[in-house]
């Protein structure tokens, strides 16, 4: 176990901003993390569990407090059954599902992060989401000091959403347990329309696993959403908003504002339409690229927040406040925040 005090937080996050942590604890067994969570919570200390990173915007004054880093590894592969250890590098275990042949996660291929994060916003992409996948989540349980197995029903996931992000002081995910499927070397089907397109394929078709992977990794590269230090695009916490989900009266004020525009619009549980976070805010005028400062939108997606190199947290939360009060005036929409803020709010 390594303790590092006052430890600066913005090199282990991909938006390379955060000022210092008082403690921080890598960790590299369960058992090394568990012992970390139960002495701060008897220390009555602030806690901040961290993996990959790429899902924070941590204040510019740090984490006063003990930040736990899980580093933990394990992969284990049993037929169709997968079992993954929280710190495992996510897009490393889809690649390696990918190379066993299994289908399930590949179109979750290329996000950034930790295997025990996933379960944490339900993490999805091109038409997948980790809920589909999930089994089982081995998590401690800090109020009840012991290490519990939450069933997928137990783990209450919607869009990206889940009971550990409603409530974050409570668990600490230490496995992950995915059921994959054989499926001769295809994909699950094709769920979403783009992806649909680039292969040429109509939507609910499989295709073979590794052109399905290899797929999404492109559209994702072109959109700056796969990590590259020297790409100041990636600099970026991936999608800053949510896609809004509209009641049905919200939804009718929404049409309402948009003039000869069609936006897209995605039914949604409970008689709600979901629309797209991307399309509004490039519609109230902020393009790829927006922005003069030293934060700006990416030039590849007008959904990623990025630091050119010289950003502050502040900086970065002046450009999401000014996107954010742009969208609600165009379209009455309120975005919200889908990374975790740490000791700041938009
Ligand atoms: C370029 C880019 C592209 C992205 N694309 C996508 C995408 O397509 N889809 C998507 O859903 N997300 C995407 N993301 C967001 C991010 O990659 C995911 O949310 C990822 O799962 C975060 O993992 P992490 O290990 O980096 O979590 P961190 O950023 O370290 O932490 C995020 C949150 O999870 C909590 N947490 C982390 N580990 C644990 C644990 N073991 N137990 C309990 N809580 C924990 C933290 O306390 C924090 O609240 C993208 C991010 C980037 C930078």
């Amino acid at each position: 176990m390594l303790v590092e005090l006052d430890a600066p937080l913005a090199p282990l996050t991909t938006l390379r901003l955060g000022g210092p942590a008082r403690r921080l604890v890598t960790a590299a067994t369960d058992e090394e993390v568990i012992a970390t969570v139960r002495a701060a919570d008897l220390a009555a200390e602030p806690l901040l569990v961290i993996g990959g990173g790429s899902n924070l915007v941590i204040g510019d004054q740090g984490f006063d407090g003990t930040v736990l880093r899980i580093a933990t590894t394990g992969f284990a592969l049993d037929g169709v059954d997968l079992e993954l250890a929280a710190g495992e590098v996510w897009s490393d275990a889809v690649a390696r599902a990918v190379d066993a042949g299994l289908a399930g996660i590949e179109f979750l291929a290329g996000i950034p992060g930790s295997a025990g994060a996933t379960p944490v916003q339900n993490v999805g992409a091109y038409g997948q989401e980790v809920a589909s996948g999930i089994t089982e989540v081995v998590a401690y349980d800090r109020r009840a000091d012991e290490v519990v197995t939450l069933t997928n029903a137990e783990c209450g996931f919607s869009y990206r959403h889940s009971r550990f992000k409603a409530d974050p002081e409570r668990y600490v995910v230490l496995r992950v347990r995915f059921r994959l499927e054989d499926a001769d070397g295809q994909s699950t089907p094709v769920r979403y329309a783009e992806v649909a397109r680039t292969l040429g394929v109509e939507a609910g078709e499989r295709v073979a696993l590794r052109t399905a992977y290899k797929t999404v990794l492109g559209l994702r590269a072109g959109k700056g959403m796969v990590l590259d230090p020297a790409d100041h695009d990636t600099w970026s916490a991936g999608s800053f908003f949510t896609n809004p989900v509209l009641t049905a009266d919200q939804y009718a004020d929404f049409l309402t504002r948009l003039g000869e525009r069609t936006a897209p619009a995605y039914p949604a549980p409970d008689g709600c339409t979901k629309t797209s976070a991307a399309w509004l805010i490039d519609q109230a005028g902020f393009g790829k690229g927006y922005g003069t400062g030293a934060a700006t939108l990416s030039t590849k997606h007008t959904l990623a927040l990025t630091n050119r190199g010289t950003a502050s947290t502040a900086d970065l939360l002046g450009l999401a406040r000014e996107i954010r009060d742009g969208v609600r005036t165009a379209f009455g929409v309120d975005l919200v925040n889908e990374p975790v803020m740490i000791g700041v709010a938009l």
